[in-house]
């Protein structure tokens, strides 16, 4: 499977995120064995475990609900978080980043699946924020797009719809907050059920586990 969806992957110009939560160190050696080396967790505790222990050109991505209060914790060496979900979230990774003498890649994921629980701005609160230049002013965090995940659902068209959503909130950012600038490159969306939907939309990044860990 990883040959086909690196392959996917490459022509569709699309990175891939092998997502290893909750997998050994020995299967994700075997990922990185055959050349892989963006990996992808949701646990702040996990992440810095596998990071202390595993290869060191390895990319460690945040993917999942940071807690202000654990920032500390990966400041010195995420490459890129997905989850920058409030403005007192990106405030802190922030502060971090300026305590480590970093500039941190970070997304915004906003709010597109119907699920309550997930977490993200919603647009028009995000849209407020950059207005305020709340956002704007945080200089160690290189904002680089967006991330969202679609409501879990097996109806193809509420899916594609939330990415095509993603896809212009992307857009919309773009030209009125980054002037189009080039650092300002990445939809995150599409996961081992929905990437190929995702990719049509137009993902720049998927997030796989279960399909390349099977
Ligand atoms: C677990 C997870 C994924 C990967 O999901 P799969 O269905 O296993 O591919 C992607 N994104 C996030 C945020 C996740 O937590």
């Amino acid at each position: 499977m990883y040959k086909e969806l690196t392959s996917f992957c490459t022509d569709n110009t699309i990175i891939l995120v092998a997502v290893s939560k909750t997998r050994s160190n020995a299967a994700i050696l075997d990922l990185y064995q055959k050349g892989q080396r963006i990996f992808g967790e949701n646990r702040v505790q996990e992440l810095k475990q596998k990071f202390e222990t595993l290869p060191q050109d390895i990319d460690w991505h945040m993917i999942g609900h940071l807690q202000s209060n654990k920032v500390k914790q990966i400041a010195p060496f995420v490459k890129l978080i997905h989850s920058g979900s409030s403005l007192s979230l990106l405030k802190e990774i922030n502060k971090q980043a300026r305590n480590n003498d970093r500039i941190i890649d970070v997304l915004l994921q906003i709010k597109i699946g119907k699920e309550e629980a997930k977490s993200g701005w919603d647009k028009s609160e995000l849209l407020e924020q950059f207005e305020n230049q709340n956002i704007s002013s945080l200089n160690h965090i290189q904002f680089r797009g967006v991330m969202g995940m679609a409501t879990f659902t097996s109806d193809e068209e509420i899916v594609r719809s939330e990415f095509s959503e993603l896809k212009s909130t992307f857009d919309q950012l773009s030209e009125s907050y980054f002037n189009d600038q080039k650092s300002f490159d990445t939809v995150s969306m599409g996961m081992s059920g929905d990437y190929k939907i995702a990719a049509e939309e137009g993902a720049t990044m998927v997030r796989i586990g279960s399909l390349l860990f099977q």
